[in-house]
């Protein structure tokens, strides 16, 4: 069986293809092609059962140049230091592209969370938390929520994070971690906002191609944080959504799936398999939906080489991170499927988590209009430049992304020049 393709390598093909383009400065291509600081962390944890596990977790920090370093931890079995590696690396093109003043982290435990208790799971969030020590701060490095890690995560990380400071410092940490829960410091819409996001997007791309929204269908991968909010709130603008996809299998209906009902069940405990009045389809079957929008929002590497040919949609709007390969990539575009790249998509949640910090900071609470408007104009913008910049440089989505986020890291280097 060919060896799987590493994910920092299909970054660095990404980035390259765009640094050629735009003629980016060699020695700016050189420090960037490395993360920063690489942080692995082994550490036991005392289980409820008394057992003691060890566990691996990670931290890569890729650069800072902008800010200090920003991006979600995840829990998966999948987790290693590549994925980490391009993960961060896809933060630092994601902060740059919406002009936040931040840099580019990922880390996450590999592990599987559902052989775990919700008792064993605070263990081992508090023990990484403990292990990571001053490797995050909240004006250094900032974790959110990612593949299977939500707001109560988020919270025993605060939780755990302030108690390590001297009791005077604990009230200005609260910015330690963003998509905490209201309770503890997060900010209203931060939930939805990856969604939210991907769907603002959507609906900008529908009105700039004359494309209705009302009468289109489209179908998502994966139901969690960003593949639910994105389909509740698609339901508004009156789409159809055909297909779902998760970790245990696809559904399909042509009639169409209440996102909102599906979503409900889901929180019961069902299996999305067992959901009722749909068709169950292999996942070949559910990637060859034929519909107008696809949402790829589980994991990396779905559209492939070897899978991008089975899609008949007009554009994949990708909630995930790095779902398309670059071989994926050459094949959407010789097809002439549109693209709304990740590093632009999903960017809406850590716009919210920005915003999250800045609530923190100055000790205000915001209102979800103020916080979906300013959304909305920070996504607004960031589209706008994406878009010009492929016009000006006569080149597909991902690569004007990239070269907005690479112009403005370039900047930034030259202005202050490299030490020593
Ligand atoms: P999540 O854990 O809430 O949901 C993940 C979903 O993917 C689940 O429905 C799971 O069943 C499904 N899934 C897992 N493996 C699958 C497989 N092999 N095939 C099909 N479905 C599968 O995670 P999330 O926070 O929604 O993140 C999803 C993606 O979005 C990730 O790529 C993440 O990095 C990216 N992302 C998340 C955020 C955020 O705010 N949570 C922000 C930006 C990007």
């Amino acid at each position: 069986m060919a060896e799987k393709p590493s994910l920092f390598e299909n970054v660095t093909k990404q980035v390259d293809k765009a640094a050629d383009l735009m003629g980016l400065n060699a020695d700016i291509r050189l420090i960037l092609s490395k993360p920063t600081n690489e942080i692995v962390v082994h550490f036991p944890v005392k289980l409820t059962s008394g057992k003691i596990e060890m566990f691996t977790g990670y931290r890569i920090q890729h650069n800072s140049v902008l800010g200090p370093y920003k991006g979600g931890l995840r829990f998966h079995p999948a987790v290693n230091r590549d994925e980490v590696r391009a993960l961060a690396a896809w933060m630092t093109w994601k902060t740059a592209i919406a002009n936040l003043p931040y840099g580019g982290a990922k880390g996450g435990i590999q592990f599987d969370p559902a052989d775990y208790s919700e008792e064993d799971l605070e263990r081992i969030t508090r023990r990484f938390t403990f292990a990571l020590g001053s490797n995050i701060g909240p004006e250094y490095d900032i974790p959110a929520p990612d593949v299977n890690t939500n707001a109560q995560i988020m919270a025993w990380i605060l939780d755990t994070y302030l108690s390590m400071q001297a009791p005077q410092q604990r009230q200005n940490n609260f910015h330690v971690v963003t998509g905490k829960p209201i309770e503890a410091g997060g900010s209203v819409g931060r939930d939805k906002a990856t969604g939210q996001g991907v769907v603002f997007l959507i609906d900008r791309w529908a009105q700039d191609n004359q494309f209705e929204l009302g009468e289109a269908t489209y179908f998502v991968q994966g139901f969690g944080n960003v593949g639910s909010w994105a389909a509740k709130l698609m339901k508004p603008h009156g789409s159809r959504l055909l297909a779902v996809e998760d970790a245990s299998g696809a559904i399909y209906a042509p009639e169409g799936i209440d996102p909102d009902d599906l979503s409900e069940y889901l929180e019961s405990n069902h299996l999305l398999t067992d959901y009722p009045k749909v068709q169950s389809i292999d996942h070949e079957m559910f990637l060859a939906t034929q519909a107008d929008i696809f949402i790829p929002a589980a994991l990396e590497s779905q559209i492939t080489g070897e899978t991008a040919n089975l899609l008949r949609v007009r554009l994949v709007a990708e909630g995930a991170n790095g779902p398309t390969t670059p071989e994926g990539d050459h094949i959407l575009i010789e097809q002439g499927i549109a693209l709304l790249p990740d590093v632009l998509c999903n960017a809406g949640g850590v716009v919210v988590s920005y915003f999250e910090w800045l609530q923190n900071k100055r000790s205000e609470f915001w209102d979800l209009d103020m916080v979906d408007a300013k959304l909305h104009k920070m996504l607004m913008t960031a589209y706008d430049r994406v878009f010009w910049t492929a016009s000006e440089y006569d080149t597909d989505w991902r690569t004007a992304a990239y070269i907005v986020a690479l112009k403005r890291l370039e900047r930034s280097y030259i202005r202050r020049g490299i030490f020593p």
